[in-house]
């Protein structure tokens, strides 16, 4: 149905995507549409706090809830963070790695086996801002703890080994992004496993991504591919000069960046 993991990124694919649309427009009632969000739907800053969505992401995202069953996001970020770049828009919330989550209009649930993490995870938020470098910029997200050496590229050595000396003591995962390491609960839970919980029951799912994060996700839909072959899985990758290379190869379509999202997005809709 959908092509192949492209050699190269200049392959636009163009048949499939127009035989992707129509069997998605076929079953607009059992589709969801995943979206990871930095990167993807709002260009990276230095400052996280300060990040806004590209240019038509909220009509366009808007638009496509209305037309499909489900449309989520699936985040690094806190669902109090998404929330208020989306309000009000019908969206289902997989935050800091599905470790909480808010459906519809309902309370975020926290992924119980990671509560017992917090009072840890705070403490190394408060030890990070003294021991690492002030140019690491330390986010405190209550169930993990983001080190972001953007400013500062060649830090990553150094936030790389106080993470993994951390994570070694404190029974924590690492999970490296883009400029950014983070230090999570040793849970079973990742973007893969939110995809491929909530595609259950869907016979239709597109992901958008553009780290090494979003990976897991991307083979959560191929898995599905696999064991159902009726279900339609496509694997878009918004490109970008970091990981960029490493998340187009696992893809079936390739966007140049969060601002080649929206029209596309709009293209689909008038296509369902
Ligand atoms: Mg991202």
């Amino acid at each position: 149905m959908v092509c192949p993991p492209l050699e190269t990124a200049d392959d636009p694919c163009d048949l499939s995507l127009a035989e992707a649309l129509s069997t998605t427009a076929a079953r607009a009632d059992r589709c969801v549409f995943f979206f990871d969000f930095d990167g993807t739907l709002a260009p990276i800053q230095d400052d996280p706090d300060a990040v806004q969505l590209a240019p038509g992401v909220l009509g366009a995202i808007t638009d496509l809830a209305a037309r499909v069953k489900r449309v989520s996001l699936v985040s690094a970020r806190p669902v109090d963070f998404l929330r208020s770049r989306f309000p009000g828009v019908p969206l289902t919330l997989h935050g800091l790695y599905g470790l909480e989550s808010q459906y519809g209009a309902g309370e975020t649930v926290t992924y119980p086996p990671a509560l017992p993490y917090a009072d840890v995870i705070a403490e190394l938020a408060r030890r990070a801002e003294r021991e690492l470098p002030d140019d690491v910029l330390v986010e405190y997200k209550r169930l993990s703890v983001a080190l972001h050496y953007r400013s500062a590229p060649e830090l990553r050595d150094t936030v790389h080994a106080w993470a993994q000396e951390q994570a070694g003591r404190h029974g924590l995962r690492e999970q490296e992004g883009r400029m950014v390491i983070e230090l999570k609960p040793s849970v079973q839970r990742d973007k893969g496993s939110v995809v491929a919980e909530e595609i259950e029951g869907f016979s239709c799912a597109w992901y958008f991504g553009d780290d090494l994060g979003d990976l897991a996700a991307f083979r959560a839909l191929a898995d599905r591919r696999t064991t159902h072959p009726d279900f339609l899985g496509v694997r878009v990758a918004v490109r970008n000069p970091e990981t960029g290379a490493e998340v187009a190869a696992a893809a079936d379509l390739h966007l140049e960046g969060p601002s080649a999202v929206p029209p596309f997005l709009q293209k689909a809709v008038t296509a369902l």
